[in-house]
């Protein structure tokens, strides 16, 4: 079979089963298993490819054609320029997430040298994606990743170890196993109200871990409980900077006022959608 023919039928496949990119995804599948290029496509898009070739093509396209997400397929997802192992055990890594991060690291030069001093958490930390690419960034910083799934933290750990980060890994419901005062404290929690999460596309719905989807009934259950406990573990001046839904800007907003937070603020990803919420914490002070 030639490369084109081998491509477009990928790419008609993935029609089929209802998947919008199929073209661009048959140019991952062609680079990921026969290891032709965008550019080597173009370059001699009718070169011969042997049919016992096609065997491990075949397998991922079925489970793509299922409406798995192809990183799990692949097992791995691109991250603020890491690869990161990704299963079916954690969420996976997303580009607005990447927005967390940058505004994290900002934070994170602007109080002190490398990070040297600074100490950081992701509370649910899943496949440990952003509590990683801290440490990488900011290697003296102390950073603790922490979790309530067991399955999430071998990923997060395996991360760890692949990608040389030194962090501490934690097992238990939000600040349960934490112990401690932070600089900052970063999470992308669940949440999506929880009748939403049914009607999302397959590849989230029927795949991703719900527990890392669903925030129960208004999606905001984890912010909630996050906010009331935080305090207690931020220094003074300490920041806590969440991901959020774009349609949750107003309520993080409140949530944060009422719990005493101050320099409270909603930044947008590169949509221009609301993403984060940060709110920073100092001790009240009487009369
Ligand atoms: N912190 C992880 C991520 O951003 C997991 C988030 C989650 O499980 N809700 O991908």
């Amino acid at each position: 079979m030639t490369v084109k023919e081998i491509k477009d039928r990928i790419s008609s496949r993935l029609e089929a089963a209802g998947i919008e990119d199929h073209i661009y995804e048959s140019w991952l599948f062609l680079e990921w298993k026969l290891g032709i290029s965008r550019a080597d496509y173009y370059m001699d898009p009718e070169a011969q490819v042997d049919e016992d070739r096609l065997e491990d093509l075949e397998k991922a396209l079925a489970r793509r054609q299922a409406r798995e997400p192809f990183a799990y397929i692949m097992g791995r997802s691109e991250f603020m320029g890491y690869s990161f192992l990704t299963d079916n055990r954690v969420l996976i890594p997303r580009q607005d997430t990447e927005c967390l991060v940058e505004l994290a690291a900002d934070r994170i030069r602007t109080r002190s040298d490398r990070g040297a001093g600074l100490r950081i958490l992701d509370l649910c930390t899943g496949s440990g994606c952003i509590g990683i690419c801290i440490k990488k960034m900011f290697p003296k910083a102390e950073v603790v990743l922490s979790d309530h799934s067991e399955g999430a933290l071998e990923v997060a750990g395996e991360n760890a170890r692949q990608l040389q980060a030194e962090v501490e890994i934690l097992k238990g419901d939000l600040f349960d196993p934490v112990s401690g005062t932070f600089d900052l404290i970063l999470s992308n929690p669940p949440y999506i109200p929880s009748e939403v999460v049914d009607g999302l596309m397959p590849e989230v719905a029927d795949y991703e871990p719900r527990t890392a989807l669903d925030g129960e009934a208004d999606g905001l259950y984890y912010y909630r409980k996050i906010v009331a406990q935080a305090p207690a573990y931020l220094k003074e001046e300490g920041s806590l900077l969440f991901e959020i839904g774009h349609d949750q800007g107003r309520d993080l907003e409140t949530l944060l006022e009422e719990a005493g937070f101050t320099d409270i603020s909603i930044e947008k990803d590169l949509a221009g959608l609301d993403r984060i919420a940060c709110g920073t914490w100092r001790v009240p002070r009487l009369g």
